[in-house]
């Protein structure tokens, strides 16, 4: 049966993925299930979005009112579920004000507007530059993709938008050195997600703080992957006890539909001015109703205090991986942000696993990413290591 999906599938998507062989058709808790009735244990969560997990029923049924009630009305008009979630949001990060947007993406198209916009309004200065981190990820619009330090995603694009330099990741010394007259902003993921799970050390966090300071330059966190709870706080700065001038949220945002954002401090977003920026569907009644949820089920159910209790143990057991097998560099991560550096390339593992009911994605070719669901439980924990195991120990690797 799924065979003869995945052939129509090829046929109709354009090339952009290599998926794996399976055909999702629903899921439950921490599990999903493909259209022939195959049970897998998500370790995924439709890459860190999904947060509370599959079919939680007061977020399904906070959604079935709201389809009920009014799904759009655009942002020529005000709505409660909108007013709610700015609420919540600027409560949970601590900015004064928020846009909200439909993609990731799209929220770092508007930290970058802002960021311009504010130098703009306040030195005269167009053309501002921007630092960026090596081996970063914003995502893949012109705009985000110039700001994305892989040069093997951004080279055949080109020309993208100019002004944007990039630093090494956790080395004060080399973003010093990028800096000009000109530096409106430094944009940086406080742990890097696609780039290979790299937390931020301390010193860096403040390094890049202390800088924008001195320099008038506006911090930027992209809390797009590992905000949310994924470290144990809402947003991973707060671990780190460094506040941004602007920060940007999306995957476990909506925790399922397509909602980001970005927030600032409110002298910051008063640069903006009607007409300056805006969307259609961006923070419309249906997904904003979804963020609200989220917001009340992440207090409701303990989620920051469950990740917390959780999480050390997953690091044990990867802990205790890395010492069994040879093939295995590093492990890296925070709380439900882990990842495992191999010497090798991971794909085949992956898809073995896969065949083993277990879902495991990749950050880059030589690491395994752990970004579950915020809600599993140990017995997860010990399920997955126990099939990533037999994986290893089938291929013969030790
Ligand atoms: C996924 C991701 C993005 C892009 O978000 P989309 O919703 O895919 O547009 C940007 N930044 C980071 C850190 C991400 O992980």
């Amino acid at each position: 049966m799924m065979k003869r999906y995945i052939e129509q599938a090829e046929q109709l998507f354009m090339p952009t993925y290599s998926r794996f062989p399976v055909v999702l058709d629903r899921g439950k808790g921490v599990y999903l299930y493909d259209v022939d009735g195959n049970k897998y244990l998500d370790f995924g969560a439709g890459i860190a979005v999904f947060a509370l997990g599959y079919s939680n029923k007061e977020y399904n049924d906070a959604l079935k009112l709201q389809i009920d009630k009014l799904l759009h009305t655009s942002n020529l008009y005000y709505n409660l579920p909108a007013i709610e979630a700015a609420e919540k949001f600027t409560k949970a990060s601590g900015m004064d004000q928020v846009f909200f947007t439909n993609s990731g993406t799209e929220a770092i198209e508007g930290a970058i507007k802002l960021a311009r916009k504010y130098y703009y309004k306040k030195y005269g200065i167009a053309n501002s530059q921007i630092i960026s981190m090596d081996h970063s990820f914003h995502g893949r619009s012109m705009g985000a993709l110039s700001v994305t330090g892989t040069k093997k995603y951004r080279e055949a694009f080109e020309p993208l938008i100019g002004g944007v330099v990039f630093a090494e990741y956790n080395n004060l010394q080399s973003v010093k050195e990028l800096i000009q007259e000109n530096t409106c902003a430094i944009l940086m993921e406080p742990v890097q997600g696609e780039g290979g799970i790299h937390p931020a050390t301390q010193e860096f966090m403040e390094g890049v703080r202390r800088l924008c300071d001195q320099h008038d330059m506006l911090l930027i966190f992209d809390e797009i992957q590992c905000g949310m709870g994924r470290t144990g706080e809402m947003f991973a700065y707060q671990k780190f006890g460094v506040t941004p001038d602007i920060m940007t949220s999306a995957k476990a945002l909506g925790c399922g539909l397509p909602v980001g954002a970005f927030a600032a401090r409110d002298e910051v977003a008063s640069a903006f001015e009607p007409g300056d920026h805006g969307t259609t569907y961006g923070g419309n009644p249906f997904v904003t109703a979804a963020v609200s949820q989220v917001f009340d089920l992440f207090e409701s159910e303990q989620i920051l205090d469950h990740v917390n209790q959780i999480s050390p143990y997953l690091s044990e057991k990867l802990e205790e991986i890395v010492q069994k097998y040879k093939c295995i560099k590093e492990h890296r991560g925070i709380g439900l942000m882990q990842g495992l550096e191999f010497n090798i390339p991971v794909k085949e593992i992956i898809a073995n696993c896969l065949n083993k009911g277990l879902i495991l994605i990749s950050a880059g070719s030589n690491m395994i990413r752990f970004v579950p669901p915020l809600i599993i439980e140990k017995e997860h924990v010990d399920e997955m290591i126990t099939i990533l195991e037999e994986v290893l120990n089938d291929i013969g690797q030790d």
